[in-house]
């Protein structure tokens, strides 16, 4: 099994050199959650043969898929000493039909484009909101949930004055081809991001948000959809959003903090996220929101490492710049934060 694993990472698109010099097989993110941890326990501790085969058999399939992509477009096949440039198997924003991997019959994907900084260093003033729960809390809920609640009514009135405003929500692929390449932007651009993953993301945000034509992006924690866990999204409500143009990223697989965390367990996290995402939805994420909002060096070394292009804190500030990509910042919506509170943080040079 760890010959199989090292074998998968070896060919893992895009792949850079931190993960395929290792000589230890990384994680397999189709076992039960918490048994891969640790690479160098035997193989028959961790997970049983049948997972991990059916595992390298799903992950084979994305490889190829990509490769596939990739010929299309007339790239080179990935190799390990590669430049940081990617092929993007998608537009900047996330609007494609996603359905289009999962079945032979599909119309073909669209091609590739390539996403790569062209070194010119850039700043940009970008408000990226962060919601959580898009709900009414129930009457017994504790202080952060009411904390972390807006409910659908605010909700609907934050999004009436974000346009009243003159915003245009963006999705984080605008914002990142900006800061790689220049790409315009609108005059007012803003960032909708909600982390968690709350089932109410679906059902209370996402109608109010498409029938005003607005984006958002949402961080969710695989192993809960993998999980099938009720408050949060399934993977279908996922695929439909996307669909309609909502971005589905990484906020980890389990919701545990990233700080202080060894390199294998990091790699389990950023990969095994990664790839269900890509393989539940069709599109490969390239953003994480730290869970709790906790990170180290080392986490940013490892999702950078496996080809994420950004990191989300809860630091709060709108400025974000070309140098310290896995550090960005954002912007807190509260309980209490009115549409005019909102607008004034949507204002704030910071
Ligand atoms: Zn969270």
């Amino acid at each position: 099994m760890l010959f199989v694993c090292a074998h998968f990472l070896a060919g893992f698109p895009g792949s850079g050199p931190m993960l395929t010099s290792e000589t230890n097989g990384y994680a397999v993110q189709t076992a039960p959650p918490g048994t891969v941890r640790t690479p160098q326990v035997p193989a028959e501790e961790t997970a049983d043969d049948t997972m991990a085969v059916a595992g390298v058999s799903e992950s084979e399939r994305i490889k190829q898929i990509l490769e596939e992509e990739r010929r299309a477009a007339g790239l080179t096949p990935a190799s390990a000493d590669e430049p940081a440039s990617y092929a993007v198997a998608l537009p900047l924003v996330q609007t494609s039909p996603v359905t289009q991997t999962l079945t032979d019959e599909s119309p073909p994907r669209p091609t590739p484009r390539l996403l790569q900084w062209d070194q010119q260093p850039r700043s940009v003033r970008v408000p990226v909101l962060m919601y959580h729960y898009l709900s009414v809390p129930p009457p017994d809920a504790d202080i952060y949930r009411r904390d972390l609640s807006v409910s659908p009514e605010l909700f609907a009135s934050h999004l009436d004055r974000i346009q009243a405003e003159g915003y245009t929500t963006i999705s984080l692929y605008d914002l990142q081809a900006y800061l790689w390449t220049g790409a315009p932007l609108p005059e007012k651009p803003v960032v909708i991001t909600f982390d968690d993953g709350y089932r109410d993301n679906f059902t209370n945000a996402f109608p109010l948000l498409a029938e005003r034509g607005m984006i958002a992006t949402i961080f969710v924690i695989t192993d809960f959809m993998d999980e099938e866990r009720p408050a949060y999204l399934t993977w279908e409500m996922a695929r439909e959003m996307l669909a309609a143009g909502i971005s589905i990223e990484s906020h980890g697989r389990n919701h545990i903090s990233l700080k202080n965390q060894d390199k294998d367990y990091l790699v389990w996290q950023a990969l095994g996220s990664l790839e269900t995402i890509e393989y539940e939805v069709g599109v490969r994420p390239r953003f994480v929101s730290y869970p709790a909002g906790e990170f180290d060096d080392l986490t940013i070394e490892i999702f950078k490492s496996a080809n994420y292009w950004a990191g989300f804190t809860t630091i709060q500030g709108a400025t974000h710049s070309t140098d310290d990509p896995f550090r960005m910042h954002r912007v807190r919506v509260r309980h209490s934060t009115d549409p005019d509170e909102l607008a004034r943080v949507l204002a704030l040079d910071w």
